[in-house]
């Protein structure tokens, strides 16, 4: 699918775990990226300081849905079963 632009979701809902100006250690999830403007529209998107995993990342139905607030729900969603599945093994460690 084509990116719905003026969404943003993907700036917003998940954690980025690399380096972004002024996000020197990332950013948390459901904080918005620092460069995402008022149009919802990444003011680095030609840079190279973009990080990897921002152009990695495709639109596809499944993580973005139809609109920006089920985009929000479903990437939100998969950010704490990723937390989850991370913890999990560290927790066994303990053992
Ligand atoms: S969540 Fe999907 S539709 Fe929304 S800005 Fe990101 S890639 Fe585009
Ligand atoms: S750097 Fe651009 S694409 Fe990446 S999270 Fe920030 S606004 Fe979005």
């Amino acid at each position: 699918m084509q990116c719905r632009i003026g969404c943003g979701a993907c700036c917003i809902a998940p954690s980025i775990s690399s380096a972004i100006p002024f996000h020197s250690f990332g950013k948390p999830a459901a904080v918005r990226c620092l460069h995402l403007d008022n149009e919802n529209k990444c003011s680095i998107f030609l840079q190279s300081c973009r990080p990897l995993v921002c152009s990695g990342f495709k639109a596809t139905e499944d993580a973005c849905g139809s609109t920006k607030e089920e985009a929000m729900a479903i990437l939100s969603e998969w950010e704490i079963l990723t937390c989850i599945t991370q913890a999990v093994p560290k927790m066994n460690d303990r053992n």
